[in-house]
């Protein structure tokens, strides 16, 4: 990208790139939104963002792209190659990320199944289920909210796992770095691009 750098244009727009790739959004419905895996200083995966926040990132020289998804992004008289994979040029902490506990959360950490019978569903189908009962004095945290779909939410219902015969597919832990990763390999496991980076 530094090449680009003697562009005039850049230079005029470069405080407006969100603006500029705003007007024409339209014409690249999806490059702005294709996923890309971020990797810090040290190439360990932190994340996944929009191609979007990717290409600012990479414009304001936060980041550099390591990979390119083959695309061009076109803005006023430039085109951009869309990142497939960027790079944080400076080491970031990572602290023990702490998700907001949230319904949408718990989805993601549990990927929208049942984690009674192990049945995978839209979110509309699936509630949330108090593993040690509220009436019993069950709180509403990530260690005690587990995804359930409404049959066996109901078959359950003010017992613990155990009185009503049934078992977790595995023990609810808050959403960390760890589940992130899972997450991010189960994204990237289809792309050559991501593989290297996510599988070692
Ligand atoms: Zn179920």
């Amino acid at each position: 990208m530094s090449g680009r750098r003697h562009n005039p244009t850049f230079d005029d727009h470069r405080h407006s790139v969100t603006a500029v790739f705003g007007i024409h959004q339209d014409s690249h419905p999806h490059a702005l939104h294709a996923p890309v895996l971020v990797l810090n200083a040290s190439y360990e995966p932190i994340n996944i963002c929009a191609a979007r926040r990717a290409i600012v990132l990479v414009l304001k020289g936060v980041a550099m792209a390591e990979e390119e998804n083959g695309h061009f992004l076109h803005a006023a008289r430039l085109a951009f190659r869309v990142p497939s994979v960027i790079r944080l040029l400076e080491y970031r902490r990572i602290p023990h990320q702490t998700r907001a506990l949230s319904r949408k959360n718990i989805l993601l950490r549990d990927r929208n199944t049942c984690q009674y019978c192990g049945e995978v569903l839209s979110a509309s189908d699936l509630t949330l289920d108090h593993v040690v009962p509220r009436s019993r004095g069950g709180a509403s945290t990530w260690e005690n909210l587990v995804a359930a779909c409404h049959t066996c939410n109901r078959r359950k219902g003010n017992q613990m796992p155990l009185e009503a015969g049934m078992k977790l597919m595995r023990e609810p832990h808050a959403f960390n770095l760890h589940t992130s990763r899972h997450i991010m390999r189960l994204m990237g496991r289809s792309d050559d691009k991501w593989r290297k980076y996510l599988f070692y």
